[in-house]
């Protein structure tokens, strides 16, 4: 296990690239031949609360909001995690993949020694470790349907009590992101060590998630500027059409690696660069301009949430999607090493 601890000082800026969330509460259908608009307001049937699970319930971790520590109980701190995570209109299935994601990687956190040392177990900056949103802060958000996602959510950590994914009896790195690119990418492609149980594994989201296909253009000069900010010795002096040339395509289409202006730069450090949403990208020159082309979002790496919850849609559980996205892994009742 020591030798896969490196990758994590590399991970921690890396891991959860998704701002939250807007949930989206409304559609808008149009009526044929009337060509009028009309909103249509999803409310979510009454769903019966469960009490927090008895593993999650037993012990308190400490987690650091904001400048203070707060101590709750695992359960109640996964409740936060997977309100800030992932939307709430999402299927419970998919809910509940996120809480078990979310509970592993703060038992790897913990046990890793983690980011804050003796303050905090974990904080709620999502570039540090994970999102948390407080259940009024989330319930006002939601609006009409606060409480049947604060059901849905709440019913996601008591119906995995104590679940954690597991590769040789300890608990994973269990990353995850928002979209893939029909294939989830390995661990090696976008940080610097492989894991057995980050491999590239295929995706069913698609065209129905929102933004999957995006794109980013920049003039010539803007290109040149943020270029030359990271490398100021790459070499833009010659004509744009071969500023960017030998990529190199991974069998999952992500970026792995191209020379601009004379230099070997990695997909992921071009997606940073620019601010891509994802490193499955490609790019063209366009009307004075160099356009990109950008598939999915996130770093691509371990659960897809859109693609959890599109298996959820198709009668997968939780447990499925979880072995599913993370290779050879087992699931099952779990404790931090101090209190078990
Ligand atoms: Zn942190």
């Amino acid at each position: 296990m020591r030798r896969y601890l490196g990758i994590s000082v590399v991970l921690l800026g890396l891991l959860f690239l998704l701002p939250l969330i807007t949930v989206t509460t409304h559609v808008v259908l149009r009526e044929t031949g009337v060509g009028t608009k009309r909103e249509v307001k999803l409310v979510e049937p009454e769903i019966e609360l469960l009490p927090q699970g008895e593993t999650d319930g037993s012990y308190t971790i400490r987690v650091l909001l904001g400048d203070e520590v707060k101590t709750m109980t695992m359960g109640e701190y996964l409740q936060g995690v997977v309100r800030a995570e992932m939307p709430a209109s999402f299927e419970q299935q998919a809910l509940c993949a996120q809480a078990v994601a979310a509970r592993t990687y703060t038992m790897y956190k913990m046990s890793s020694g983690g980011n804050h040392g003796n303050t905090a177990d974990i904080c709620g900056d999502h570039t540090c470790c994970q999102a948390y949103l407080d259940k009024e802060t989330a319930m006002s958000n939601w609006g009409d349907n606060a409480q049947a996602y604060e059901a849905k959510v709440e019913n996601a950590v008591a119906l995995t009590d104590g679940q954690t994914i597991l590769y040789g009896g300890q608990p994973i790195l269990a990353v995850f992101h928002s979209s893939s690119a029909r294939t989830t990418k390995r661990a090696g492609e976008v940080w610097t060590n492989d894991l057995p149980y980050l491999q590239s594994v295929e995706s069913p989201e698609g065209e129905g998630v929102p933004n999957y296909y995006s794109r980013a253009e920049f003039t010539f000069a803007e290109f040149k500027k943020m270029f030359l900010q990271a490398y100021p010795e790459a070499d833009l002096s010659g004509p744009v059409s071969g500023w960017m040339k030998a990529w190199v395509i991974g069998d999952d289409r992500n970026v792995e690696s191209v020379t601009v202006g004379g230099i070997s730069v990695r997909g992921t450090k071009l997606r940073t660069i620019f601010s891509l949403r994802s490193s499955t990208f490609e790019a063209e020159v366009a009307d004075g301009k160099i356009v990109f082309f950008v598939t999915g979002y996130g770093h691509g790496v371990g659960m897809s949430q859109y693609g959890a919850q599109q298996m959820a849609k198709d009668g997968k559980d939780w447990k499925e999607i979880i072995t599913h996205y993370y290779t050879g892994v087992t699931v099952a009742v779990h404790t931090p090493e101090r209190f078990s």
